[in-house]
């Protein structure tokens, strides 16, 4: 955990970590502004914008049986991809053989494994169609130089009816906006270059912008897209302020 500045302390606040499943303090490390990436639970190290997407798995999945991140190693049935190993969304979610958690890294071939850590390329998974009931990112796509390619993927490896969970930065008044140009097929960011940290390199590129025309690119790539908001009682009681988290459904096939 980042070291806090002292000057957001008194902020800090008791609440329950919905990640975690626990009574917790939430650390706030940074400006208001940027809530969703701190209010860290001094537990598990979870960020705002985790426990809301872990709220939001919880509300998708409360009919088959899941009340915490924990329970879906319970249900062998019902699988689940991460694209993370190392956040705390991963620790909750726990080992099981229907759990699979992935990393990419640019030299290991994607299915491949660097140190017993599966390598998945989100542009190329190595997936066989129809295989997961849920699919989580948190922060990823705006790092993809074709985030277009990897929806379809994320699509095409869910089962009928299940759920792409997700986290992006976005702008609620703006169309999306590429940060990069194809030159000869390769993807060339533009400068001055935004870098997003990130927990294995340090620092890396950011190639999109997403704003409100992304409901419609998913929904015509065949997900049911709706936009969770954190209201000021969740932010109260489980430390989402400011979050907001995507729910795409890929759609069922007709009867
Ligand atoms: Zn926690």
């Amino acid at each position: 955990m980042r070291l806090p500045r002292i000057a957001y302390l008194w902020r800090n606040r008791t609440g329950r970590c919905t990640v975690c499943g626990k009574r917790t303090l939430f650390i706030f490390i940074e400006a208001l502004e940027t809530v969703r990436n701190h209010a860290v639970c001094l537990r598990c190290h979870s960020v705002a914008r985790h426990r809301h997407l872990a709220l939001c798995v919880m509300d998708a999945f409360s009919s088959r049986g899941i009340a915490s991140l924990g329970d879906f190693s319970k249900h062998p049935g019902m699988t689940v991809f991460n694209t993370s190993t190392r956040s705390s969304i991963a620790r909750a979610l726990g080992k099981g053989g229907n759990i699979v958690c992935s990393e990419y890294f640019d030299d290991v071939e994607p299915g491949g494994s660097r140190d017993g850590v599966l390598c998945q390329d989100l542009h190329r998974l190595t997936f066989p169609d129809d295989s997961f009931d849920l699919v989580l990112s948190e922060d990823v796509f705006e790092h993809l130089p074709d985030y277009r390619k990897a929806f379809s993927e994320v699509l095409r490896v869910l089962k009928p009816g299940g759920y792409h969970i997700f986290t992006i930065p976005f702008f609620f008044d703006r169309k999306t906006r590429s940060l990069f140009d194809r030159v000869d097929g390769r993807a060339v960011l533009r400068e001055p270059v935004e870098y997003h940290g990130d927990p294995i390199r340090g620092q890396i590129p950011c190639y999109t912008h997403f704003g409100y025309d992304l409901n419609d690119q998913l929904s015509e790539a065949g997900f049911e897209v709706r936009v969770e908001i954190s209201d000021f009682e969740q932010g109260c009681r489980f430390g989402t302020f400011n979050c907001f988290t995507f729910v795409a459904r890929k759609l069922p096939r007709p009867e």
